[in-house]
């Protein structure tokens, strides 16, 4: 129905999230000839450090950092066949209430329209028919992803021709007690949880919604492996790890199934529907 390849954008606030997010989609995607371009926003520099050392702990070099984790999402690009990588560079604001938050270059305190403009010269340069980013609390209340959502939705009111379908990231609540069962088997090696670290966990009763308020659910689990591998590419990052432990198949069952909430629509397909791309091809 369009003159030109369908194409799909994601707007993602940190190297890794393009895998837990959206993995599925992005590969399964790529692989039914649909161009990829993903936008991720910041450099990661407040994510852990070689050996896992934490920010603000002594060692913890985030230029190294950002450096390290460029390259880890070059690597899982690779794996996700994306076909256009483009980064904004936004210093990581780190998690709400840090320091970070402030620091100069942090994406948290970029102005909305600034990060919206230079996001609307790319929508206006890959005209994507669909366009994938998070809720407006950022899915778990990260302010990066926050900021990505704000951004997002301010450049789709920028562009002259925004795209056809606008998805954001969700979870269903179905999923979330099995997520967390999950979790407490393969967590359960750990030491004592650093309190700060349990303080930043998001609370799971609050995340995602109910199954019947998602529109969209796309089958993905024909990529899990390459989901689980791109994941993989992140290694470094202390959360990766407690899914890598998993292994592809549990993995896949658990994260097979990528679910969204379509906030715009100009197709009139019926929902809940299992394709981003429906209506349109
Ligand atoms: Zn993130």
């Amino acid at each position: 129905m369009v003159d030109r390849p369908l194409t799909l954008m994601a707007v993602h606030a940190h190297p890794d999230d393009e895998a837990t997010g959206t993995g599925g989609v992005l590969a399964r995607y790529a692989a039914e000839g649909v161009r990829t371009v993903l936008v991720t926003c910041t450099d990661g520099r407040c994510g852990d450090g070689p050996g896992g050392v934490k920010p603000g702990e002594p060692g913890h070099d985030p230029e190294a950092v950002a450096a390290m984790r460029r390259q880890e999402l070059e690597a899982s690009c690779e794996v996700l066949k994306v076909t256009h990588l483009e980064l904004l560079e936004y210093a990581d604001s780190g998690m709400m209430g840090w320091a970070s938050n402030d620091a100069p270059g942090s994406f948290w305190r970029t102005p909305v329209e600034e990060g919206a403009a230079r996001l609307a010269e790319l929508m206006r340069q890959y005209r994507p028919d669909v366009v994938v980013t998070y809720d407006e609390n950022g899915f778990y209340g990260h302010p990066d992803h926050i900021q990505a959502h704000r951004i997002t939705m301010a450049a789709l009111e920028l562009v002259e021709e925004p795209a056809s379908k606008v998805y954001w990231t969700t979870a269903p609540r179905s999923a979330m007690q099995r997520f967390g069962e999950v979790m407490r088997e393969f967590g359960g090696d750990r030491e004592e949880p650093d309190p700060a670290e349990a303080a930043e966990m998001p609370d799971m009763s609050e995340i995602g919604l109910p199954d019947e308020e998602i529109s969209t659910w796309v089958d993905t689990t024909a990529f899990g492996g390459r989901k689980f591998d791109a994941l993989a590419a992140h290694a470094s990052q202390g959360e990766n790890i407690f899914f890598l432990k998993m292994g592809k198949e549990r993995f896949t069952e658990l994260m097979g199934m990528e679910t969204f909430v379509r906030v715009k629509d100009t197709t009139g397909t019926a929902v809940p529907e299992n394709d981003l791309f429906a209506g349109l091809r």
